[in-house]
């Protein structure tokens, strides 16, 4: 793989050694109360795991996608899918990066960066989600400050976030133009609201959350960027690494789903011999290994496209529709193969099968990549 030079490589120890201590452990509890522990935040900050492709001057780690990527990888690797540091480090991050003032940059990011803020982006509402023109969320210049109306659901790390991008209208009467994205610093808000961390059929560790605002003031320097009507560029800009973002955790899903199974069937007899020795699960395996193999070789040049800055909104649509739709084909089939033991919430393939469904929807669903891949046919 060529974007897995010496230095990342070393530091997949880190991330590796982290993640079997840190995240393993914790599944079953993380499940039952529907999020991370608060303090998982500040244990990766103190090992430098968060705005890992954040410059050194800003509190990050001054490192590239690709040590992202392999962050991504271990966690998966690690049977987590609780922590929601590829919306943190992977999405948030780069939002402030790519568009603060060099004032918001020194502001939120040495935060974001030690774990004090956990952050979030909100950009779907109870009435439209792939659609995002038409949020409703208001946010109106009144003086000195943005006055913010509305409510978000479906929100990743909704109940822990002290840092919000909010996805809104400062000109309600226009579309795309009108989207800006101001962030929200909740602690001590007047007017911000958490609802319901929702109950999920998968990812029950992960903190997804409802959020209100309900006149909410912020100084008006929380315009992400400074420039009204900015936002719908910024959101599309920085789709493709959202994108990716999903299609790196959706392959390692796909790898530890193949690798469980294979261990499962060498161990477990049927008509006195191996699962394995059947036809029908080498066969099974075999086409889930090479589904593996595929994406990842795509998925591979499309991180080598997207560390030279050439990654387009066509590829990052393919490589996330791609990988998502195998993961879901690869983990059913895989869960076939576990028999009833592949239903028990306490076998790691339950999981498996249950945190891949949602990545055909999240981040722009199988339907909105074709859509996005079809113009440029
Ligand atoms: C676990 C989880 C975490 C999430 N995290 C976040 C987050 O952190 N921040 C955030 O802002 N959002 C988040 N989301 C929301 C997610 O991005 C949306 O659910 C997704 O974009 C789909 O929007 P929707 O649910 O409103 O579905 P809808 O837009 O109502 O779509 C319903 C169906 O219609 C189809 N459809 C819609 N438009 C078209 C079209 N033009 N052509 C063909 N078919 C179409 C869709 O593909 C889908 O099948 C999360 C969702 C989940 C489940």
């Amino acid at each position: 793989m060529t974007w897995l030079d010496e230095d990342v490589t070393a530091f997949r120890e880190l991330a590796r050694s982290f993640c079997e201590k840190e995240l393993a452990p914790h599944q079953e509890r993380w499940a039952h109360e529907k999020q991370v522990d608060r303090e998982l935040w500040n244990k990766a900050g103190d090992v430098g795991l968060l705005c890992l492709s954040i410059p050194e001057q800003f509190g990050g780690g001054g490192g590239t996608f690709a040590h992202e990527a392999v962050l991504l990888q271990e966690q998966a690797r690690a049977g987590d899918d609780a922590w929601g540091v590829a919306v943190h480090n992977g999405i948030v991050a780069h939002y402030i990066n790519a568009y603060g003032t060099t004032e918001q940059k020194q502001r939120w990011l040495p935060k974001m960066a030690s774990g004090e803020l956990v952050a979030a982006i909100a950009m779907t509402e109870p009435g439209t989600g792939s659609d995002l023109q038409g949020i409703k969320t208001k946010a109106i210049r009144t003086g000195d400050n943005y006055v913010i109306d509305g409510a978000k659901t479906f929100i990743t790390n909704g109940a822990q976030a002290g840092l919000i991008i909010v996805a809104a209208k400062t000109n309600p009467e226009e579309k795309a133009a009108g989207v800006s994205l101001v962030v929200v610093e909740t602690e001590g808000t007047e007017g911000f609201r958490r609802g319901r961390v929702l109950d999920k059929v998968g990812m029950k560790g992960q903190d997804t959350a409802e959020l209100f605002f309900d006149n909410v003031t912020v100084p008006a320097e929380n315009l992400l960027g400074g420039v009204e009507g900015q936002g719908f560029i910024q959101l599309m800009q920085q789709l493709p690494q959202e994108r990716l973002v999903i299609a790196v955790s959706a392959v390692a899903a796909m790898d530890l789903a193949v690798q469980l199974t294979i261990q499962y069937t060498k161990e477990r007899t049927a008509f006195g011999r191996p699962l394995f020795g059947f036809q029908n699960t080498k066969f099974v395996l075999a086409e889930a290994a090479t589904e593996v193999a595929v994406s990842q070789a795509f998925l591979d040049q499309c991180i080598t496209r997207h560390l030279k800055g050439e990654l387009d909104v066509t590829g990052a649509a393919m490589v996330k529709m791609w990988t998502t739709e195998r993961l879901g084909k690869v983990a059913d089939n895989c869960l076939q193969l576990f028999g009833g033991y592949g239903y028990m919430n306490e076998y790691p393939i339950a999981k498996a099968w249950t945190s891949a469904r949602v990545q055909r929807i999240f981040g722009g669903t199988t339907e909105i990549m074709k859509e996005i891949i079809a113009r440029t046919l």
